[in-house]
């Protein structure tokens, strides 16, 4: 197939933003095309060269493609790199360059879709020395045969830019549609399609989404489609050593909420603020991946021997949540410590030992040959509670009851977060696993957010649109007979006065309650308390209570509520705690 047709389809795909256009496109593409093209063409249509659990990475910047775009058309760098100001998109600036140069030499080779392919993968796994310079020739071997339309989307797929838009969704119902048009029973018309029979034509799309999510490569999925039907789709299996996605949680609103949307009686537990690690053990081979299906196993390496050791089973997949803790004082770190360890490369062994982590394994989605995909999540845990041998601080279950009493979950939460924990996950007994979906088998339950209530000591003149009102506060909680600073806000109120409290009401008070100006600024007498939402309370030198607000918003103005009353020192202190731990 010439690499030219896969550049029609982007573009056509570019000229519509109707999902169901699209999916037709490609629909009618993958079914013309040959067996032995279609790995490389549905990578192409993604933009991607190797499946998404594949490590290997393009890797190519883009001034080594503006070198290159220089190599092929001789023009000046200069030139290149106005163009690429004016159209900010380099793959532009190469379909408009090559058009400008072809006319003049035409030295061009029909590309070929293989040809293309097999080029840019050797991208990513070029090393050594002369790599880049390696790469540079590479790719300007492809631009100068490229037609102008190639050269744009050639240099967009280096880039990892295709913007095309084929989401996930799009791919798996072109699949189905490109391979299984009559037996779904399906029309496709234009803006919409008709199905002759709902279930069927679901039975087609679920087994190509089973055969994405286990193997997590459209690629083949696309190939067995075409070779081996229904049947083949049905028969992809988890292969231990490839990761697949994991499933994913929905949010509860409170325990009611939680309980209600995972049926009674259902499965609590702890839920651990660390990483999600799929661990993958077939004899005494481990590997360990991110809920995003990097290989983290050389970062973690001491998790190796412990699996070994303490994990019954000729081959499993497990899922579980990585937690970092304190070695000196066994409490558990928030996740920002161990990301450290994700992204390291060297002094692996030193950082496994000041920043240990505790596993705590929570789900078995394969196990001695069988996917357990289907089974129910009590008897996937039954089998996780066979097989696991815990120790201390090392490797466990997750903390886990049982119940349906909103009483007992309510001090299973307590005591969850006394231990430093974010809060609990709910799980549906009778759930299959998801992979890749937010289904609602399982819920996570977080306590809320609680609010300030601050005082304005003080407020600035705003600027541009903002200019006549007092538009940015500075606002402190109480310290006895004192006020201490805990920052500025000045989002949250309204410019329109139908919309709620607005600045310009907020502007009157404030002026007359002012006892000082300097400059932009003024002080005020600490009498209005606003009720404040916030992400964070981060300890900071710049303000006298030592606290500081990370994206602080006015949610309400307490007009009922005297500043006598408003949140002490202390609290601010014991909610720092709290939400350290
Ligand atoms: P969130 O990232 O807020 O959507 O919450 C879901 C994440 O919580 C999962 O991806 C896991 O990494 C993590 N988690 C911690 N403890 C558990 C647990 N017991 N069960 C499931 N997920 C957990």
């Amino acid at each position: 197939m010439k690499y030219e047709n896969v550049c029609e389809v982007y573009e056509a795909l570019e000229s519509t933003t109707k999902r169901l256009e699209k999916t037709r496109i490609i629909a009618e593409f993958l079914r013309k095309a040959k067996v032995e093209d279609l790995p490389a063409v549905v990578l192409l249509l993604q933009g991607r060269l190797f499946p998404n659990w594949d490590e290997r990475k393009i890797g190519v910047a883009s001034k080594l493609v503006a070198k290159a775009i220089v190599l092929t058309t001789g023009l000046s760098k200069d030139r290149i790199e106005k163009e690429w100001k004016k159209t900010g998109d380099l793959g532009t600036v190469a379909e408009n360059l090559v058009k400008v140069k072809s006319q003049a030499t035409l030295s061009r080779h029909e590309l070929d879709v293989k040809k293309v392919f097999e080029n840019l993968r050797k991208l990513a796994t070029l090393e050594g020395a002369g790599t880049v310079d390696r790469k540079l020739k590479l790719i300007a071997e492809l631009l100068t045969s490229a037609t102008p339309l190639e050269a744009r989307f050639i240099v967009r797929t280096i880039l990892e830019v295709l913007r095309v838009g084929t989401g996930e969704g799009t791919m798996r119902d072109a699949i189905a549609w490109a391979f299984f048009e009559k037996e779904m029973g399906f029309m496709y018309k234009e803006e919409d399609i008709e199905v002759e029979d709902r279930e069927r034509y679901n039975r087609y799309i679920g087994a190509v989404q089973h055969a994405y999510d286990v193997t997590n490569d459209f690629s083949a999925v696309a190939e067995s489609a075409k070779k081996d039907g229904l049947e083949g789709l049905d028969k992809e299996a988890i292969t231990v050593g490839k990761p697949i996605k994991v499933m994913l949680a929905l949010k509860a609103e409170d325990i009611e909420d939680g309980l209600e949307r995972v049926d009674r009686p259902c499965a609590v537990e702890f839920k651990y603020d660390g990483f999600r690690m799929q661990i993958h053990k077939k004899g005494a081979e481990v590997k360990i991946f991110t809920r995003r299906l990097e290989e983290v196993t050389s970062q973690f390496s001491e998790v190796v021997p412990l699996i070994r050791s303490h994990v019954k089973a000729d081959a499993c997949i497990l899922d579980s949540e990585g937690v970092g803790y304190n070695p000196k004082t066994g409490r558990y770190l928030p996740f920002q410590h161990i990301s450290q360890r994700i992204k390291r490369k060297y002094g692996i062994g030193e950082m496994a030992t000041e920043l240990p982590i505790e596993i705590n394994i929570f789900d078995i989605v394969y196990h001695n040959g069988k996917s357990l995909l289907n089974e129910n999540y009590e008897d996937r845990y039954a089998i996780l509670k066979k097989i696991v041998k815990a120790e201390k601080k090392k490797i466990g279950l997750a903390e886990h009851i049982i119940t349906d009493s909103k009483k007992e979950i309510e001090a299973f939460l307590q005591k969850s977060l006394k231990q430093g924990n974010e809060g609990l996950m709910l799980k549906n007994l009778k759930a299959p696993y998801k992979p890749g979906a937010r289904v609602g088998h399982m819920v996570k339950l977080k306590p809320v957010l609680e609010t300030l209530d601050l005082v304005v000591v003080g407020a600035e003149w705003g600027e541009g649109k903002r200019a006549k009102w007092l538009s940015s506060y500075i606002v402190a909680c109480k310290d006895g007979d004192e006020w201490k600073e805990v920052g500025r806000v000045s989002s949250g109120l309204k410019e329109k006065e139908s919309e709620g409290v607005t600045y310009e009401e907020m502007t009157r008070e404030l002026k007359s309650l002012v006892v000082e100006e300097k400059g932009r600024s003024v002080i005020v007498k600490p009498k209005i308390v606003i009720e404040v939402i916030y992400e964070e309370i981060q300890q900071s030198p710049s303000y006298t209570s030592g606290f500081a607000l990370r994206f602080p918003r006015i949610i309400s103005v307490r007009s009922e509520k005297p500043a006598s009353e408003a949140t002490t020192l202390k609290q601010m202190e014991n909610l720092y705690k709290k939400q350290k731990k």
